[in-house]
């Protein structure tokens, strides 16, 4: 789960680490209202949306001359300007995507005087198993270029779970970013903070870019990213609290609403699969055979008829599905329910897209026989390779 810049920075603020002074706003009024509160003279009103690269954004509704997602205000009235046009505006970013996302929110904050910019993130890493910290002095907004360009000036650290952070990390991390004196301290002291905020809080990835050094020489988070493992948020109500569901995919939404794990994709086959694992080898399989999973869905292990409905509405929202492949396991469910399930919601839906349906587990041809016998256009298919030859050639054919 994400959460938004203003959010993410009240939590660090919480383990004691340093943000500039600022305040979230949902309207112009609030905007002007919060540099009040601020002592200026220079303030940066800011988009808070879910992506990045909001400095170097651009509002579709405004010229390619106006300012991006990111602006530096030089007093209240500039302030309310800036407010003013990036409110309701959809700002497109390089992690936007071409549609953009609208703009509900400011946070308006106290402008610092920059002296240098750094980047610093920790996130778990699969290879290793541990949290990694990547730093670089390349701070600032192209950090995918430095990546792909200059990967030499990126410092990657792992940190043993066992053993938790030692002094050693935070000094290697002072290091790479080539700091000294109270600053090299300063940023050995921040790096065992953002770790202590990391684990405690659950973190997927912690991304702080650009951590800067301010001309009166402090190290202050300037812009920062947080995402949280999303089995542990019942961990972390508050967490669980600044979710901002509009800032999310509303097929993603509903689907949580009915406990189904449910990711969507790019392609033209929507997917509806009980367990994970499945789920995968069924997406697999598909594009092994020459065609593009929709979604991903998990149904999960208890595949109620309740459940099986809601997963073939959100499937079908997606205008892009053009056929449906189910592929289910009765393992903890049987297979005759699941078919009544099928045939009852693929009713109610009215389904207009070619359906293939593999059954497999307890009581599979009982689970058959009601497919075959509901009169619906359903195709049966025997196992994974089958079923998937069958739904691209369905969907070839309906094209
Ligand atoms: P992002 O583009 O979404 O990553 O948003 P950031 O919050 O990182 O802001 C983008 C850039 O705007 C930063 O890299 C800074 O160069 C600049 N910026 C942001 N806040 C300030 C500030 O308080 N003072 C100055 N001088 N520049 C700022
Ligand atoms: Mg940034």
């Amino acid at each position: 789960m994400n959460v938004h810049e203003y959010q993410a920075k009240e939590l660090l603020k919480e383990h004691g680490i340093a943000v500039p002074d600022g305040h979230a706003a949902l309207t112009v009024e609030e905007a002007v209202a919060a540099a009040k509160k601020l002592p200026g003279p220079l303030y940066v009103v800011k988009a808070q949306i879910h992506a990045g690269g909001r400095g170097k954004g651009r509002f579709k509704e405004l010229s390619a001359e106006a300012k991006g997602g990111v602006r530096l205000a030089k007093s209240i009235d500039d302030v309310e300007a800036d407010a003013k046009e990036m409110l309701g505006n959809t700002l497109v970013t390089i992690q936007t995507g071409e549609e953009g996302k609208q703009v509900n929110r400011l946070y308006v904050t106290d402008g610092v005087d920059i002296e240098s910019e750094y980047y610093l993130a920790m996130l778990v890493d699969r290879a290793t198993g541990r949290v990694a910290m990547v730093a670089s002095t390349e701070g600032g907004m192209d950090i995918e270029d430095v990546a792909h360009n200059t990967p030499e000036k990126i410092t990657t650290i792992t940190i043993d779970p066992a053993q938790g952070f030692m002094p050693h990390h935070g000094r290697a991390v002072a290091f790479a970013l080539g700091l000294s004196g109270a600053l090299n301290k300063a940023c050995q002291k921040l790096a065992k903070q953002l770790y202590g905020a990391f684990t405690s809080l659950d973190c997927e990835m912690l991304e702080i870019n650009p951590l800067v050094e301010t001309k009166d020489e402090q190290l202050l988070v300037l812009d920062t990213k947080m995402s949280f493992d999303g089995n542990a948020l019942y961990r972390h109500p508050k967490i669980e609290e600044m979710r901002d569901e509009t800032e999310e995919d509303p097929a993603e939404v509903e689907a949580s609403e009915y406990d189904l794990a449910y990711i969507k994709l790019d392609g033209n086959i929507g997917c509806m699969v009980n367990g994970a694992g499945l789920a995968m080898a069924t997406m697999d399989i598909i594009k092994l055979n020459g065609a593009f999973p929709a979604n991903f869905l998990d149904v999960g292990g208890g595949a109620t008829k309740e459940k099986v409905t809601a997963a073939f509405k959100i499937i079908l929202k997606d205008p892009a599905v053009e056929g449906i492949l189910v592929n289910i396991f009765g393992g903890i469910m049987k297979c005759d329910i699941i078919a009544d399930g099928i045939v009852a919601a693929a009713k109610e839906v009215n389904l207009s897209v070619p359906l293939v349906v593999r059954l497999e587990g307890t009581n599979v041809a009982k689970g058959k026989e009601i497919l075959n016998n509901s009169g619906l256009p359903i195709v049966s298919a025997d196992d994974l390779g089958d079923a998937a030859k069958k739904i691209v050639a369905e969907v070839k054919q309906a094209a």
